[in-house]
């Protein structure tokens, strides 16, 4: 201590007559300064090598406009085969995975499980039953018609539900409900309760659209971009009632919706960090907002990224599955990260509730305008110019980054890197098993002859269970199903769980025997 005090280094001769003023450098800010400086020094370079990335554009489709605005902003190139990156406007496709080991491509196998709303609130619910503290992010959800009998056992008259179809989007077939007569029970749908007092600026309702990106699965390397946008609806709120239940404008934040009111407000000021104005805006105005109306922004900070890291934590196990199946002994190879797209809801008291995440966000950055003669015209959309390049601008340069430098970052520009925990989970034990009974290959299904290899294993039949009963469980568990002979991962965790219940055994440490096993 008596050392480093010795080592200090006066700078302050010339203002040594206010003594608040004085400042000396210890040896060990003078080491910190170098360490940041020489990060700097190195964020720089990799920046710099990356001048001349070579962007394959063949597969884009919305974001062609975006990508080509940042083609030429960073001076990148544009390709239409062999390039650094391909940006891919389409799901992963199976069938040219070859290019996954030369290109970095914008797509994680399996990310697609996000597209349907009925298996990703499966999922989510799944991991809230098992651990129901660190998953209480998002809106109590009921799969229908699965949970028919238990919706309508908890179903409270004094709340209001919303009911969402399981292919919508972009608030199609959205409907709110307060009667139960009023919900349509013949469709496959998920019902959540609704947030019915959400957190108003302007008198309006708004959600936030915050992105996420994964570079890499092993090591689990995520982050969340520090801007983002906010949609709001085009009519004041008010808490549901008859009246205004089927009032859109009011209750749904979907941009595609409130674009055809009236009210709807394009942005058209000058700073755009500064604004105040418009039925878009960025999460940097919400920020400064919340900061006006007396909310705690780094308490909502923290609150948002621990759901999304539970919820990244939820995701792993799927994806490395997922990544596994298709490019087998080759997947420490693969260049692939992902953008997802973060729908958070904030209520009265500034708690955000996670609505959906998308695996496919809209970098369209240009909206609809009605010109003087009544027709419409497409015009760019500075919010979304300056979210959307931001965003993607600083993904792609930082998916670049080798895994090992990344792992040393805090962040990269626009990007703060969220710490997830990857710690085996139940989850992953069972899609360990799973992918064991499957063997890993082409076909991510079970069949019925797959999954009675479970009764092989030691202490996996009993005398109330026996061998034939593998079969019967598994018609049962895929009678509802359209894929009428195969199981598929969330079919094999509910039958995971009947298989404990019926040898009468604790499911974590039957799965811990059967991995042990293998
Ligand atoms: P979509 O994929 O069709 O956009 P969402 O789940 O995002 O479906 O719902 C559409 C909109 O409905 C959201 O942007 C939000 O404004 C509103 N909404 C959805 N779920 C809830 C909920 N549980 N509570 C309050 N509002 C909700």
């Amino acid at each position: 201590m008596q050392q480093q005090q010795q080592q200090t280094h006066d700078i302050s001769p010339w203002n040594e007559n206010n003594d608040d003023d004085i400042k000396t450098v210890t040896e060990q800010q003078v080491d910190e300064f170098k360490t940041s400086y020489e990060n700097f020094q190195q964020q720089q370079n990799q920046y710099k090598k990356q001048k001349s990335i070579k962007v394959n554009t063949t597969n884009c489709r919305g974001e062609t406009r975006l990508i080509r605005k940042l083609i030429v902003k960073n001076n990148w190139k544009e390709v239409f085969n062999d390039g650094d990156v391909c940006w891919l406007g389409l799901p992963f496709k199976y069938q040219n995975f070859e290019e996954y080991f030369t290109q970095y491509v914008n797509r994680f196998p399996g990310m697609d499980l996000l597209a349907h709303k009925t298996q990703s609130s499966f999922y989510l619910n799944k991991f809230a039953q098992y651990f129901p503290d660190e998953y209480e992010f998002f809106p109590k959800t009921y799969i229908i018609p699965d949970e028919i009998d238990k919706f309508q056992q908890e179903y409270k008259s004094t709340r209001t539900y919303i009911a969402k179809p399981d292919a919508g989007s972009q608030g199609d077939g959205i409907y709110l409900i307060k009667k139960l007569k009023d919900i349509k029970t013949n469709e496959s749908m998920v019902i959540q309760q609704y947030i019915s007092k959400p957190l108003l600026i302007d008198k309006k309702k708004f959600d936030l659209r915050l992105y996420v990106l994964i570079t890499s699965l092993d090591p689990y390397l995520c982050y969340i971009n520090k801007e983002g946008l906010a949609r709001f609806c085009t009519v004041d709120y008010e808490k549901p009632n008859d009246k205004n239940l089927r009032n859109p404008f009011m209750h749904l934040t979907n941009y595609s919706l409130n674009k055809k009111s009236t009210n709807f407000q394009f942005y058209n000021g000058k700073n755009i960090l500064d604004i105040n104005e418009g039925t878009k805006r960025t999460y940097s105005s919400i920020q400064k907002n919340l900061e006006i109306l007396g909310y705690n922004n780094q308490d909502v900070e923290n609150q948002i990224d621990s759901l999304i890291v539970a919820y990244l934590k939820s995701l792993l196990p799927f994806l490395a599955f997922n990544q596994k199946l298709v490019f087998q002994k080759r997947v420490a190879e693969v260049k692939c990260f992902q953008v997802l797209g973060f729908d958070i809801l904030l209520d009265e008291k500034g708690k955000p509730w996670l609505l959906e995440v998308n695996s496919n966000p809209s970098l369209q950055i240009e909206h609809e305008v009605y010109a003087t003669n009544g027709k419409s015209v497409f015009e760019e959309s500075q919010i979304d110019s300056y979210v959307k390049e931001l965003v993607m601008g600083d993904a792609i340069k930082l998916a670049m980054i080798p895994k090992e430098d990344q792992e040393e970052l805090p962040g990269f520009q626009s990007y703060r890197k969220l710490d997830v925990d990857e710690t085996e989970t139940i989850f992953s034990k069972m899609m360990q098993l799973y992918g064991f009974l499957s063997g890993y290959k082409f076909q991510e299904y079970l069949t019925s002859s797959k999954f009675q290899k479970l009764c092989n294993f030691p202490q996996m039949t009993s005398q109330t269970f026996l061998k034939h009963d593998y079969d019967l469980l598994f018609r049962k568990i895929i009678l509802k199903s359209c894929n009428n002979n195969q199981m598929d991962f969330f079919q094999f965790i509910n039958a995971l769980e009947q298989l404990a219940n019926r040898l009468n055994q604790d499911l974590e440490e039957m799965l811990d025997r059967l991995i042990q096993n293998f």
